[in-house]
């Protein structure tokens, strides 16, 4: 795409993040450029590699994982917190479980909102026009650094290094219903978690106005909407995974991200 861009004498932004923030001229130039396939040899990377900053995450926003995570009672507002990402892991990428730093390293699959337009105290009723597109994350959680220790450290328990995966694809708004989207993972191919985003406690519109009442979004922010039920470590007995499992988080409408686990010595 690139070259035929160059050859129409149209200047394009070289990732999709790009593409978001600089708006709808550079998009509508692309969409109006002959589709190449991509060459053989190329890998897809996350749609959004690099986010623009922390990735909003929601906990506890599906009935049946609430429950599981002991909370008697439904939030009553959305359980906001952030994950560092340094860099979004690629489809069929990998994810280094260090023993030194976790021996609960577990899987949640989510679907993450891509937003196209920034904005703050977005209205509920106006919130969907403000995405730009649909992917899928594992938000791959240590959950003794995040319950265990010194009280419990979210932040850290979320936010290591791979522990972001996302794709395989963005879907655009336009395409998707996001109240109605199978959610399923699993582990090794066997079935984990399988639900739908019609059981979201807060719907994606729901979620960028609560959170845009405090913190102003901005185009190109991800959220990653919460997981259902059926994560490693309210299983009884927990399971948890280690070098050579493949977690596998699949979307209806989106497909599947394929994540491997490996050893810090692979
Ligand atoms: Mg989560």
């Amino acid at each position: 795409v690139p070259n035929a861009a160059v050859r129409a004498g149209i200047e394009l932004p070289s990732d999709l993040l790009g593409f978001i923030t600089t708006g709808r001229t550079a998009w509508n130039a692309l969409a109006a450029l002959p589709r190449v396939p991509a060459p053989d040899g190329w890998r897809l990377l996350a749609p959004i590699p690099r986010p623009r900053r922390n990735v909003f995450a929601v906990g506890r926003n599906y009935a049946d994982h609430a429950a599981e995570s002991g909370m008697d009672d439904l939030p009553d507002v959305p359980i906001v917190f952030s994950k560092a990402v340094d860099e979004c892991g690629e489809p069929d990428g990998r994810i280094v479980a260090d023993p030194a730093l976790t021996t609960k390293l577990d899987w949640e699959a989510e679907l993450a909102v891509v937003l196209g337009a920034g904005g703050r105290d977005i209205a509920e009723a106006d919130a969907l026009s403000h995405v730009f597109g649909y992917t899928v994350v594992n938000d791959i959680s240590a959950r003794d650094v995040q319950e265990e220790r010194v009280g419990g450290q979210w932040f850290l328990g979320k936010s290591l290094a791979g522990a972001c995966p996302m794709g395989p694809q963005l879907v655009s708004a336009d395409a998707l219903d996001p109240g109605d989207l199978e959610v399923s993972l699993a582990v090794n191919g066997v079935p984990k978690q399988g639900s739908s985003t019609r059981q979201l406690v807060f719907s994606v519109s729901r979620l960028i106005a609560e959170i845009s009442r405090y913190v102003p979004l901005l185009a190109g922010d991800v959220i990653a909407t919460g997981t259902p039920s059926g994560v490693g470590g309210a299983r009884r007995p927990p399971e948890f995974v280690g070098p050579g499992d493949v977690m596998e988080a699949t979307i209806s409408g989106i497909g599947t991200l394929r994540t491997q686990v490996i050893g810090p010595d692979d």
